[in-house]
């Protein structure tokens, strides 16, 4: 049988395109790997294969793709299994965000991102188990049980798109989709030791994708390498007419930084000044995730990276500030879930008073569909949005977001990434953070791209002691998500 773990998008394709390998027998190979370690890693909710899916199962859809590859039509992604996380939708599909809200959910159309992956011949294998909601850093809050790490089954793959950067280290796909609206593509990827990548803000639509946090979230690619990542972001983004805020991406150049405009992948990015803001590493991020950070420098400088200490104080802020613009957006988006319109209905009692009715069902359906850790956000959303502490908080909270958007625009004036580990820790155990502040600590790294809007990868740097991976993470200016792609590939090559 086909070894897929250490089979990369590119090299599958190719294998494909000259009739060495087909996308029947790539995807049987995936589905057998979920056969065999689903029920234990819990990776996926649902596996499209079998005959309910009345001729779009993986396997027809494979069947499909083995025939454009032969007339010569096939693409990059053409017959390459693709896992999505279960927020994103798939028409006529079964999209439940992780949460017991939404079990019985059907999308009634394809997220564009789908849309984009249909188009390019992909085969989509299966949705993946998340956070409820995308809140979470562990996949502790899914509704459905948590997805354990494939290096150790007592330890958490990050979170909120545990179960697809799981199921790429785990071979049961070759790529697959996330969402990032705090580092939920990221400390995953860096958890379960695969490429993560979150876009700049706008550049992937956000048509189809359960809002969490809409200034915040963002579709990205997990893949085992930056070609392979690349080869999937380029199919996603694009200018979409049903999100009226994303823009045409290809048609942006960047003009801060020494140096501007994309750099193709593939090209060495010799010579790029890398900012570090040594603050941040000062207090709470382990010593061998320090040891492997400065290992990553050096390799870095050796491959004719120039490294430069950096400041960027009001950065420092970007945690407190995602912890009460995030909630507030929670808070917003998720009312819609009243058992009325959308999801669980729990019937509520007929009490006196007007509309009492419907408000013991509002109430009773939300308490029985929303788990602790959803809740605790829509109160402490509403909370900062209230008359009394809108101004305090809330309003607060946007003026520092704006000035880290200008610190880091400033910041890429003198270099071009800013580098960090992922992740001050690697992959936790389960039930070790149950304090929520301790949880919220580890997206300290990645938080504070997405308060700016820049682009951001997590790229695997290695193992530690125990054989955990660790992540190192780069994030530019904003529409410079190109050159992101190109740094892993001179990590790689420079071992
Ligand atoms: N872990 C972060 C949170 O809990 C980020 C989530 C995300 O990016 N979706 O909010």
């Amino acid at each position: 049988m086909l070894d897929v773990k250490d089979l990369t998008i590119e090299k599958a394709g190719k294998m494909m395109r000259n009739g060495e390998l087909t996308s029947i027998g790539l995807v049987s190979a995936c589905l057998k790997n979920i056969e065999e370690k689903n029920k234990e890693l819990n990776i996926f909710l649902e596996v499209f294969s079998g005959s309910a899916f009345g001729g779009d199962d993986a396997l027809e859809q494979a069947k499909k793709a083995d025939e454009i590859i032969k007339s010569g039509k096939g693409g990059k992604l053409t017959g390459i299994p693709i896992a999505i996380k279960d927020n994103i939708l798939i028409n006529g599909r079964k999209v439940s965000a992780g949460s017991k809200m939404l079990e019985n959910y059907t999308a009634s159309y394809d997220a564009f991102v789908i849309k984009k992956l249909k188009e390019a011949g992909a085969v989509l294998i299966g949705r993946t188990n998340m956070d409820e909601f995308a809140m979470g850093s562990s996949t502790e809050n899914s509704a459905y049980g948590p997805v354990k790490n494939p290096f150790d089954t007592s330890r958490v793959p990050g979170g909120s798109s545990g179960g697809s950067a799981a199921a790429v280290a785990t071979g049961m796909c070759l790529g697959a989709l996330g969402s990032d609206t705090g580092g939920s593509i990221r400390q995953p990827a860096s958890f379960c030791g695969v490429v993560g990548m979150k876009p700049s803000y706008d550049i992937v639509s956000r048509s189809g994708v359960m809002a969490m946090a809409s200034s915040l979230d963002q579709i990205g690619p997990f893949a085992k390498n930056s070609e392979d990542a690349k080869i999937i972001f380029d199919t996603i983004v694009g200018k979409d007419e049903m999100d009226s805020t994303s823009v045409d991406f290809t048609s942006q150049s960047f003009s801060s930084g020494p140096r501007s405009g994309p750099r193709p992948l593939g090209k060495a990015l010799s010579g790029s000044v890398i900012g570090v803001p040594r603050e941040w590493l000062k207090d709470g991020v382990d010593k061998e995730v320090l040891e492997n950070f400065e290992e990553s420098l050096e390799k870095l400088k050796k491959a004719g990276y120039k490294i430069k200490d950096v400041l960027l104080p009001y950065s420092k802020y970007a945690l407190a500030v995602y912890y009460i613009l995030m909630p507030a957006e929670v808070s917003t988006n998720l009312s819609r879930l009243d058992g009325v319109r959308y999801g669980l209905r729990k019937e509520g009692e007929n009490l006196p008073g007007r509309q009492a009715g419907v408000f013991d069902t509002y109430k009773k359906s939300r308490s029985a569909g929303f788990g602790a850790e959803t809740r605790r956000r829509i109160i402490l959303g509403t909370y900062v949005l209230s008359h009394g502490y809108y101004d305090a908080y809330y309003n607060k909270a946007w003026k520092v977001r704006h000035a880290i958007e200008k610190e880091f625009e400033n910041i890429f004036k003198d270099v071009d990434f800013v580098m960090t580990p992922t992740t001050p820790t690697t992959a936790f155990k389960f039930g070790e953070k149950s304090d929520p502040l301790q949880m919220y600590l580890s997206d300290i790294f990645t938080v504070p791209a997405n308060i700016a809007g820049i682009p951001s990868i997590s790229i695997p740097s290695g193992f530690s002691k125990e054989n955990l991976p660790m992540g190192i993470q780069f994030t530019g200016p904003l529409f410079s998500d190109e050159s992101l792609f190109a740094i892993e590939k001179d990590l790689r090559e420079n071992k």
